[in-house]
């Protein structure tokens, strides 16, 4: 396809005697005007989000408290979300904003802010559940102690062990018939790919939780052709006291996940 389009546009120059880089510059203004310029603040509030690692950027590069470069692909225009989710930049994990508070309505289509992530800035930053480099930095937190109480290992890294457990300090003061979407909890870490992508799961960081799975809906289960019907059963109530710590709701995602919680404070509008 790319190769006819370049002939065509090599036979349309030379018929008209245009240069052919003068073409291939309206074509990229063209792309810019269908796809806004990312907004920069967002690295930023990504830096801000994760003071323990980040310093700086300079750039369109991302630069790391050990002193580590990574390219941000800021510059880089916006790609289709499938293209996104499968090799998303440091730019392209950042272009949906998470929005807290009750849901308005069902999410719009391919509106799933925090599915889209560029795996090489989580492993430097959690480490490789490959290599064993993550599960030093788990320590085990209680879930639901005074309901039913249930050791889950939790990653330490950006003190997500110790926000798990204040989200926790908060569900149990919940009404008890709020618990049954809470316990048993489907597990915190584990060392696996996201079924659709092949690509690291935030369970594979110990920086995700997933509550009860039997009163729980997955985009996937119920996919039939075309759009994916919305559905959850999960009260915002239970999402409430996760978005005070920084932790997504997967049940505000297009692609709902509606028992996973992870922390990604840099994603709040
Ligand atoms: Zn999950």
């Amino acid at each position: 396809m790319r190769a006819n389009r370049r002939l065509a546009i090599q036979a349309l120059a030379g018929a008209l005697a245009v240069p052919v880089l003068a073409l291939a510059g309206a074509r990229t203004a063209a792309a810019q005007t269908s796809n806004p310029a990312f907004d920069r603040s967002r690295l930023d509030r990504l830096v801000a989000a994760y003071p323990d690692h980040l310093a700086a950027i300079e750039g369109d590069t991302l630069v790391w408290r050990d002193g580590s470069r990574m390219p941000t692909g800021a510059g880089q225009p916006e790609r289709s979300f499938d293209a996104m989710l499968k090799a998303a930049t440091i730019a392209d994990q950042l272009r949906q904003r998470y929005e807290p508070g009750p849901p308005a309505g069902p999410p719009s289509r391919d509106h799933s802010p925090g599915r889209i992530r560029n795996t090489p800035f989580f492993i430097a930053m959690y480490g490789d559940c490959r290599r064993g480099a993550v599960s030093p930095r788990l320590r085990p937190v209680t879930w639901m102690p005074r309901t039913a109480p249930q050791p889950l290992p939790v990653t330490t890294v950006n003190d997500i062990a110790t926000r798990m457990e204040r989200v926790i300090a908060a569900l149990e003061g919940l009404p008890d018939r709020f618990k049954a979407y809470l316990v048993p909890s489907g597990g915190t870490y584990n060392c696996r790919t996201v079924a659709d992508t092949g690509l690291l799961s935030m369970h594979s960081w110990g920086a995700a939780i997933d509550v009860a799975v039997a009163r729980s809906d997955y985009w996937s289960w119920a996919r039939r052709r075309g759009d994916i019907p919305y559905r959850n059963r999960i009260p915002f109530e239970i999402a409430e006291p996760f978005e005070a710590e920084g932790f997504i709701w997967g049940g505000k995602w297009y692609h709902y996940d509606t028992m996973h919680f992870e922390y990604r404070p840099e994603l709040f509008a």
